[in-house]
């Protein structure tokens, strides 16, 4: 049903690649600034559902909608919706062959139709917002991967989004640059940004998110606050996933 008091409410969502369902009827509603931490065995399916949320999949069947709205291709204001989810990707994404700046300014310029002048002056103040105004000029290249994945959280808010996807954020980090990108997450998540995001820095999840879905198979297994599911996980298998990553 649409529940027009959740940021998104995900209701029955399948998907199947081939013969192999992947996304095995998900429901799942995130208020409005709420972060969830999504976490789960690989091939679980957490990736596919936040390319789902993005629209870069199609579900098989089940509806998303955002802020009461139906994510639907069909409808007209399908694009801007969909312009209203960010989304960051553990390796990153950017134009290899931009600045950190240009690759900030780029969605706003060539998507939302921004005046330069405006989108860089956007982009250099949420360059300043993740630590790297000094960086603008510098391509992906000549950035570490914690730098680079901040360039990407710019990038994506520069879209104004009203959601923020992160799919396992840190994963391809090197362990002393996992914190400088949580700590920019942290602070988005206390400005009030919806957030989604999969990860198993438990430390994050534990300070930062509202609730905790456990996805095992292509199902939500379990589902609670962080001490109830870090402390007394109810399914055998959120059990064993945990003693197997704590
Ligand atoms: P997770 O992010 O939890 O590791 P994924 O959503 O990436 O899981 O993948 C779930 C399952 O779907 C895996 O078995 C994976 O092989 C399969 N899968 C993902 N993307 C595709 C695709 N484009 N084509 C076929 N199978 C896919
Ligand atoms: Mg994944």
């Amino acid at each position: 049903m649409n529940n027009s008091a959740a940021m998104i409410s995900i209701n029955n969502l399948r998907k199947f690649f081939g013969t192999n369902e992947i996304l095995k009827g998900i429901n799942l509603d995130v208020k409005n600034g709420e972060v969830l931490v999504i976490i789960g065995p690989s091939g679980s399916g957490k990736s596919t559902l936040l390319r789902c949320i993005k629209g870069l999949e199609r579900p098989d069947s089940g509806t998303i909608y955002i802020e009461g709205q139906k994510l639907d291709e069909r409808n007209k204001n399908y694009r801007v919706l969909q312009q209203e989810i960010g989304m960051v990707f553990q390796h990153f994404n950017l134009f290899p062959h931009m600045t950190a700046l240009q690759n900030v300014i780029e969605g706003p310029i060539t998507v939302k139709k921004m005046p330069r002048d405006k989108a860089i002056e956007k982009g250099l103040n949420l360059l300043k917002k993740v630590g790297l105004l000094d960086k603008k000029d510098e391509y992906p290249s000549r950035l570490s991967g914690g730098q680079k994945q901040r360039v990407a959280i710019a990038r994506a808010l520069a879209m104004q989004p009203k959601i923020m996807l992160f799919d396992e954020p840190t994963s391809a980090l090197d362990p002393e640059l996992v914190q400088e990108v949580l700590n920019v997450m942290k602070e988005l998540a206390g400005e009030g940004m919806t957030m989604i995001v999969v990860t198993h820095e438990m430390g994050f999840a534990k300070e930062v998110a509202d609730k905790v879905v456990f996805m095992d198979d292509g199902m939500i297994l379990e589902e609670g606050s962080p001490n109830v599911i870090f402390s007394d996980p109810k399914h055998i298998r959120t059990r064993n996933f945990l003693g197997k990553i704590i």
